[in-house]
């Protein structure tokens, strides 16, 4: 198809890519002892854990009870106060609503879109020491956050972090010692936690990851995910036999079934040449809109290493910002190209109005909502089909309005 036809399957923004590898891995397990706890979690925790560089992974049934069962594990309950951004997914956000906490939102940085640590430090002064008890940092679009900087405040407040990874698998920042920190390595954040639904690097369907160095709060994970049920002989209270369990927490049913871990193991195995091909359209993206002054791009706050070199965006999202973006994203629909907004504000969610915030509290956070937009991202997307975005794009700023 030449590049300036009309596209008559759209293109999302983006999308799973399965491969037969993937799919004889699925039905190999469908076909052994396990459909759900055998030896395919366990395999996919170590070979997660390993790529991320942490101690310890959980997997779990999605990156929404991932983040739930990080509060738990955290203690969080009706006196607990939970800082984060309001450009996220709103799980990000609900995860410390779960626990009965209550949620504050700092703005964000108008450069990157991420979380302004300096606007979480305004928060964090304006109240007394003790007031706030942990930060939720997300690494928006596959842009990692500085988690050693988060790290510094957090310890200065007496704060937790959990680090809302689940657009960043991959992805990693430069500490002060010139240091790669990837990702969920466990160095800076108590916890991190990653979505492997299938807009993600890693798709099994529904499913999602804790990572973790700190033991404690990995036995606790394990717990929870499990109703709360232990049959560990060190930890039970009685033991009345082989049959013997205790419920010892209340936990929930958060586990994820074998087949989909062998799907995530399968998909992990490609997982690094996934985030060579989303780093590869973004640098095209990036040339594209460098002279078009209508159309602004996100900075990147990892180190980029000339402009064909590395950076540790892990590129989840290609988020660029436009005027009429209201004008953009219908006329890109017009044209099958399934664009997308990301994200609104938690903040004016009418569940987070009714927790007493209003429109106009966080500007910057708002005015990067009025105009983002997410061009399609995935690694099978083709050069062609890019170039017809990349197209269409350029049409509707030079006369398409
Ligand atoms: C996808 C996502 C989640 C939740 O993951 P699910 O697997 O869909 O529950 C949490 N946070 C962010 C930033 C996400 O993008």
């Amino acid at each position: 198809m030449s590049s300036n036809s009309e596209h008559k399957s759209p293109i999302p923004y983006g999308r799973q890519h399965i491969t037969e590898e993937d799919i004889a891995a699925v039905v190999e397990t469908l076909q052994s002892d396990y459909l759900t706890q055998g030896p395919k979690v366990a395999e996919f925790e170590q070979a997660f854990a390993k790529y991320v560089g942490a101690k310890y992974a959980v997997a779990v049934s999605n990156g929404t009870a991932a983040l739930h069962l990080c509060t738990m594990a955290l203690g969080v309950n009706a006196e607990t106060r939970v800082i984060t951004t309001p450009i996220t997914f709103v799980a990000s956000a609900n995860c410390v609503r779960y626990c009965g906490g209550t949620v504050y939102f700092a703005d964000i940085d108008p450069a990157t879109a991420l979380l302004d640590i300096e606007k979480v430090r305004a928060l964090l002064q304006s109240k007394p020491k003790g007031y706030f008890h942990g930060l939720i940092p997300v690494d928006f679009a596959g842009n990692p956050v500085n988690l050693e900087a988060f790290r510094e405040l957090a310890d200065e407040y007496g704060l937790w972090i959990i680090e809302d990874a689940a657009h960043s698998p991959g992805g990693y920042f430069h500490d002060s010692q010139g240091n790669k920190q990837l990702c969920g390595n466990g160095q800076h954040a108590d916890l991190s936690i990653f979505s492997f639904h299938p807009v993600k690097h890693i798709a099994t369907g529904e499913g999602g990851m804790v990572t973790t160095n700190n033991e404690e709060l990995y036995k606790k994970l394990l717990l929870y995910r499990t109703h709360g049920i232990t049959r560990d002989a060190e930890l039970l209270e009685e033991n009345h036999g082989g049959w013997y369990m205790e419920m010892q927490e209340l936990g929930y049913n958060y586990r994820i079934p074998d087949m989909l871990c062998a799907l995530g193991l399968s998909q992990l195995a490609r997982a690094d040449a996934g985030l060579a091909r989303r780093k590869g359209i973004a640098r095209i993206y990036d040339e594209a809109f460098e002279d078009i002054n209508e159309v602004k791009v996100l900075s990147t706050n990892g180190v980029v290493l000339g402009k064909t070199g590395d950076t540790g965006h892990a590129y989840h999202l290609y988020v660029i910002r436009i005027q009429d973006r209201k004008g953009l994203y219908d006329y890109l629909r017009e044209h099958n190209i399934l664009a997308q907004v990301h994200y609104i504000p938690s903040h004016t969610m009418p569940y987070y109005r009714q927790q007493g915030y209003r429109n106009g509290d966080f500007p910057v956070a708002e005015a990067y909502y009025s105009e983002c937009l997410s061009l399609p991202m995935y690694p099978s997307l083709t050069d062609e089909e890019q170039q017809y975005v990349i197209e269409q794009v350029k049409k509707f700023v030079s006369h398409g309005k």
